[in-house]
């Protein structure tokens, strides 16, 4: 049985669940649709929705990047506006911006809404041949800061600095919130992925508030491991994992590696997590080989809308959906050529509206 993925919800989400499910009021949630094949992923999780009557009703919004009066290019403030009112965002693919001095709407996103969590969860498909068919880890990265807080800069010619910053507070928003998942998805253990016996500074407060909040959950058993040993094991034997929790850049790489295992990109979704909102996003890029084609594969952002739907305690319609897309996978004549099908994108999505009706 696949475990479910229950993101831990905000107080305001359990509030605003409360009162939608007591008046039966539609949920609003911002839509990028992203560039690429977004717009036709975009349109087949629509419809999907609309099949299994999720009361979800969509703000799509355009991101084009606005060149602004002093030359620079911004994201436009309409985006900024419509995830404060919503405060939950379902995101396609975005091409890599261009133009300079222009931040990404990722970052602009995080950093405005202090997402500090990206939950991944890989599992084996069913029906979907992969080198193993036991995978089930969820990887945890702290998203704000380590390698990728952007403090850069030249000390000399020839010589440059880049700053790992990692702070005690946002450590422990990233720990706490892997053993709350842990707790709230009947997982049994979280690994810490560090290298603090080398960044023994930087690795180290984080791996020391790891420890800290592994003691509020005893529940939850707790292990540390080392990055590369992880990495190793992980293409080895992925079934001695479970949550992973771990710094900016390592979660990157190694929950890319996850993904691998499970069949890749394609069947891979995320959350970006904060204290008072979210973003959920596929991890795949905008596949401009295939795009406009009708072969772009719908289920990793199918798999994050499901991932949203928890957040905002919709889990009956959450399981529905997931369900009719693990189902139309297994049975596979709809199945996508990236995952050696000979069905499209909206042969898949007719099939997975068929099954969420009867469900
Ligand atoms: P990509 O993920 O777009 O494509 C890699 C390969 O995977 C391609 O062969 C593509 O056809 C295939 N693929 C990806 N998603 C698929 C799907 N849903 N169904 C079927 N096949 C799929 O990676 P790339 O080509 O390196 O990047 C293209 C653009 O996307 C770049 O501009 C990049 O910066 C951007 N990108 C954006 C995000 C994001 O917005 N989160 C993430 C990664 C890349």
């Amino acid at each position: 049985l696949k475990k479910a993925c229950q993101v831990p919800s905000s107080l305001g989400q359990q509030i605003i669940a409360q009162r939608a499910a007591s008046t039966g009021e539609v949920r609003r949630v911002t839509l990028i649709p992203g560039d690429g094949i977004g717009p036709e992923i975009s349109q087949s999780v629509q419809q999907i929705f609309e099949a299994a009557g999720a009361p979800i009703a969509w703000d799509p919004v355009d991101v084009t990047p606005v060149k602004g009066r002093d030359g620079v290019f911004r994201i436009p403030s309409r985006c900024i506006e419509l995830m404060h009112q919503n405060k939950v965002g379902l995101k396609g693919p975005l091409e890599t911006p261009i133009g300079k001095g222009h931040r990404s709407l990722n970052l602009a996103v995080r950093k405005e809404f202090n997402l500090y969590a990206n939950v991944r969860p890989c599992r084996s498909l069913e029906g979907h041949k992969t080198l193993y068919d036991n995978v089930d880890v969820v990887t945890i990265r702290e998203n704000t800061e380590g390698e990728y807080s952007g403090i850069e800069h030249e000390i000399v010619n020839g010589v440059v600095q880049s700053i790992k910053l990692i702070t005690e507070t946002a450590s422990r928003n990233v720990a706490s919130f892997a053993f709350e998942y842990a707790r709230q998805n009947g997982r049994k253990c979280v690994t810490a992925v560090h290298k603090a016996n080398i960044m023994r500074m930087s690795d180290g407060l984080f791996l020391s508030i790891c420890r800290e909040q592994a003691a509020l959950y005893p529940d939850i058993k707790f292990k540390e491991a080392y990055l590369d040993t992880v990495c190793l094991n992980m293409v080895q034997d992925p079934s001695q994992y479970d949550v992973l929790v771990m710094p900016n850049l390592y979660g990157d790489i190694l929950s890319d590696l996850c993904a691998g295992l499970v069949g890749g990109l394609g069947v891979t979704p995320s959350g970006n997590i904060g204290k008072d909102a979210a973003v959920f996003e596929s991890v795949h890029g905008t596949a401009p080989d295939i795009a406009g084609q009708d072969k772009a594969n719908p289920t990793a952002l199918l798999l994050s809308a499901v991932m949203m739907l928890r957040y905002m305690n919709l889990t009956d319609h959450a399981r529905r959906i997931e369900k009719a897309v693990f189902d139309a996978i297994a049975d596979g004549r709809c199945k996508t050529g990236d995952l050696g099908g000979s069905g499209t994108c909206s042969t898949f999505t007719q099939d997975v509206c068929n099954r969420v009706k009867d469900l």
